[in-house]
């Protein structure tokens, strides 16, 4: 396997840690086509919607081409000198830990270095954090405690090998659709048993045998119970523990736990206990919904403790398995961007370690006590301790606990310098210096995804407008900082033999990470790299860690940790009732700044929502498509209703994803607060509580435009479509002429226009049209807008005067929201299939209409849509 197939170029989804290998064809017209790499071991040809998607994210439409000062253009030279110079400044007058930098799991491995050296080797500072702490720390330091490093033991072959895959806190169907469908391929060959903990049903549950929906935060009072349970039916393997500390006092723990904490039932529990017990091979995947927690570490270390328990590790199908958020959060984790971390899985508080690093970067001092992680940074950022900070590709002002206190907190710094793709984020709106960078078509280098396979991006376009790679950005500011040898790089080959050189070094002082196997990599060989498995030395390849029992620790030996339950901080009571948990849908990315992009991925869910149970709906007197308001001490959030049992009752679910740019009102990390894992850092982000009511509006609106709309009103949501933008909009405020607003939201003066208008219903409805085409569309009524949207949204551009009547003709009808984003199919047109044809499958569908049969992501939304059609409907 080479950097080619064909006319296709070999790289990497920008995306998820799944890491799933793409091929990518350029069309010559700035388009590019994207199919998943049939030879890459992560996926081996499949992707999911998001990465099936990432041609329609390649436009240069909402691209940042030059480098901004203030607003205005500036070259490059200007650019860098000022950031060289100020942050050169403040450290001399207020010392090295007055700057920091705020960097991503978005940047390759190679930037990633680069931006560590600096600041930790250079600056002298260890004020280095990066999103990937509100995504994976609490795993970080779970690993640590029990392995002495940060180590994944297992690889994802594991998961096609293993009989029983628990999920915990992971909605995999969602987050990590290819790993998911891994799974599922399992189950169908080996007929793998599937239990998902979570309190929330998610598409994860589709194919569940069991579903323990637990109380939040209880996890470690179930895994303690299976713990007392494992010794009880004498399961425990001495082989294993032979290499173990810590078994009797985790025990004692574990007994004086107690498992009515969860809420579970006995049966659910002898169910989950009698299922891992007795099953030989059993992995656990766990993602956010265990690190995101103010126990998030106590939580992995409850897992593996029952892994090593049984020695339920490093043999094939078995093991922990933490599957991370981010495309390159692995990387990050290697080259020590985390504000605890050294480089290469050395220790910052370790003497020899800092003198091993100092004298291969030939810096200064190193810090010798970790940095402020990422809560404590921008605390630090708002009280002014931190007065330059540079943020890379990422957008704090939307995706941090407390979302309004660290945007004040970054608009009142010092100086901010944030390099990005675009300038249209929250954050990027809040810099003094903007640096326009590549994005992940334009930039090579290597990313480490979830199974510690190593695989490069390629780039297929040339860098657009003065835009750099992240790695030669940071370079040349360290170089007019004052150290140009050190920084005096020609490429990221010559970087990536660097960092592999000093994983070497680090592998001499009993570490985990070593692909010293790669530091005489030639330049052409780098461009050919195949992905490949750490660790990659001369004496080690690839494979699973700890089949031999070798830890990390001092004494070669993992550690048992006794950890207790505990609840998450705040507590739910009279002033906020309801417990709330965020995360993520299937189609759109952390802050959308790419999935937005694409009409596709927006086709899914196109507006931010809250999921309620209908016992607490009924409660609120909230129905179906009401929008609910969300407040805490925090803020406020409003957002649209969707009811389902799906929610535990007294619990709320909230999406992450929407933005300044996209939703002001729904920016749901604005009510998160900001309480952290005490060892880890992560924030507890899954756990907020707040007060819900019906959001009293006195008008509901909906809207479609072929041009962008710019809505102000108390609540709006807006989406790209294939034909323009879509826009709910709500608001408080009267209008007295609703032509007048119309034309002013569409920002259009004389195109002609139709009204129609029903004042007893308070219903008015407006159709601009210019030569026979309809331009814009805005329907408002007193209540939330009934009318067929997925039809409308397809009208701006069409020919046709039907649009006011707010349903499509006969001939068209109204194929519902997308479930199927690789072929476009809508609800109604499955169910519609499903009745009418009698179908009694997910495969029946998908050979009707093909839904479900490319990344197969929708496959859970497919069942769950078949069981809504009753028997007797599948009869007639
Ligand atoms: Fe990209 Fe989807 Fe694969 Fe994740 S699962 S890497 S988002 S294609």
């Amino acid at each position: 396997m080479d950097g080619a197939r064909g006319h296709e170029t070999r790289s990497t989804c920008p995306y998820c840690g799944v890491g799933c290998g793409i091929l990518l064809q350029p069309d010559g017209a700035g388009g590019l086509a994207v199919r998943g790499d049939p030879d890459h071991p992560a996926n081996k040809g499949k992707l999911c919607s998001k990465g099936s998607a990432l041609g329609e994210t390649v436009g240069l439409g909402e691209r940042l081409l030059t480098p901004q000062i203030n607003g205005e253009a500036a070259n490059w030279d200007t650019a860098l000198d000022l950031v060289a110079d100020r942050f050169k400044a403040t450290i001399a007058k207020y010392g090295p830990d007055s700057v920091a930098f705020y960097v991503s799991g978005q940047l390759l491995t190679e930037d990633y270095y680069v931006a560590n050296k600096l600041m930790k080797g250079f600056i002298g500072s260890a004020n280095i954090d990066t999103n990937s702490r509100l995504c994976m720390a609490s795993t970080v330091a779970g690993q640590k405690r029990a392995f002495g490093t940060d180590t994944v033991p297992g690889t994802y072959e594991d998961l096609d090998e293993a009989d029983l895959v628990v999920l915990t806190g992971s909605n995999l169907a969602w987050c990590h659709p290819v790993l998911y469908q891994r799974v599922m391929e399992a189950r169908k060959n080996r007929g793998t048993k599937i239990i998902v903990i979570d309190p929330r049903s998610t598409a994860t549950c589709d194919q569940a045998d069991l579903h323990l929906a637990l109380a939040p935060g209880s996890d470690v009072a179930l895994f303690n119970h299976l713990l007392t349970q494992i010794e009880d039916k004498g399961a425990l393997n001495p082989a294993s523990l032979a290499h173990v500390t810590g078994l009797e006092a985790s025990l004692r723990t574990a007994r004086a736990d107690d498992v009515h904490k969860t809420d579970l039932d006995a049966s659910e529990l002898a169910e989950f206990c009698e299922m891992w017990i007795g099953t030989e091979r059993v992995v656990t995947i766990f993602s956010q919904g265990v690190n995101q927690s103010s126990s998030g570490v106590d939580k992995v270390n409850a897992i593996l403790n029952c892994h090593l328990a049984t020695g339920r590790i490093g043999i094939p199908g078995c093991g922990p398995f933490s599957v991370t958020g981010q495309p390159n959060a692995m990387g990050g984790r290697e080259v020590g961007g985390l504000a605890n971390m050294l480089a290469c899985h050395l220790d910052l508080e370790n003497a020899e370690h800092r003198a091993a690093v100092r004298e291969f970067w030939q810096c200064g001092p190193l810090p010798d006590a970790p940095g402020l992680k990422a809560v404590d940074m921008f605390n630090a950022v708002g009280d002014g301790r931190i007065k330059a900070l540079w943020i890379i590709h990422t957008n704090p002002a939307v995706s941090m606990p407390e979302a309004n206190k660290v945007r004040k907190a970054i608009d009142a710094c010092d100086f901010v310098v944030v390099s990005d793709i675009t300038a249209q984020t929250d954050t990027a709106r809040l810099s003094d210096v903007l640096l326009p960078a590549t994005a992940w078509s334009e930039k090579g280098g290597t990313v480490t995804n979830s199974d510690r396979t190593i695989s490069r991006q390629r780039a297929v376009f040339a860098a657009p407008g003065q835009s750099k790679d992240d790695w030669l950005i940071l370079a040349e500011v360290g170089r007019r900082m004052g150290w140009p040898d050190a920084f005096d790089y020609e490429n990221p080959a010559e970087i990536f033999r660097e960092h592999a050189t000093l994983s070497g070094i680090a592998a001499n002082f009993g570490k985990d990470f070593d692909i010293s196997g790669l530091s005489d990599i030639s330049n052409p060989d780098y461009d050919l790299l195949a992905p490949t498995r750490w660790p990659i030395s001369q004496t080690r390849k690839g494979g699973r860690f700890f089949a031999d029992g070798a830890y990390f620790h001092a004494d070669g030996k993992a550690k048992m940790l006794p950890v207790l339950a505990r609840s998450p901080i705040e507590e739910t009571g009279n002033e906020y009732p309801f417990r709330l948990n965020t995360g993520r849908i299937r189609d759109q990315w952390h802050t959308m700044t790419r999935t937005a992009l694409s009409p596709k991925l927006s086709e899914h869910l196109a507006e931010p929502f809250v999921d309620m149970h209908p016992q607490d709906a009924k409660t609120l007197g909230i129905v179906p498509s009401d929008l609910v308001q969300l407040s805490n001490k925090n803020g406020v959030a409003i957002l649209r209703a969707r009811i389902t049992s799906a929610q535990r009752r007294g619990e709320l679910f909230a999406p992450i994803h929407w933005t300044g740019e996209t939703a002001p009102s729904a920016r749901i990390d604005a009510l998160v607060t900001s309480h952290f894992d005490p060892i880890s850092g992560q924030p507890e982000s899954k756990a907020a509580v707040v007060a819900a009511a019906p959001f009293k509006a006195r008008w509901f609106a909906f809207a479609v435009s072929i041009k962008p709309i710019s809505p102000n009103a108390t609540y709006w949501a807006r989406a790209r479509t294939k034909a323009g933008w879509r826009v709910e909009l709500a608001g408080e405020k009267p209008v007295s002429d609703w032509e007048v607003e119309a034309r002013r939201l569409f920002d259009i003066s004389d195109t002609p226009v139709q009204i129609m208008q029903d004042l007893s219903r308070g219903e008015t409805r407006l159709a601009f049209s210019e030569n026979g085409r309809l331009t814009a569309a805005l329907f408002v009524s007193r209540h939330p807008v009934a009318v067929m949207r997925d039809y409308i949204a397809t009208q701006p551009g069409q020919v046709g005067d039907m649009v006011l009547a707010g349903i499509g003709a006969i001939d068209q009808p109204n194929p519902g929201p997308t479930v199927c984003s690789c072929f476009g199919i809508g609800v109604n047109s499955i169910l519609d299939t499903i009745q009418t044809r009698g179908l009694m499958s997910v495969e029946a569908i998908g050979d009707a209409l093909g839904a479900g049969t490319n990344c197969g992501a929708c496959k859970p939304e497919l069942n769950a849509l078949l069981k809504r059609c009753s028997p007797i409907e599948l009869a007639t």
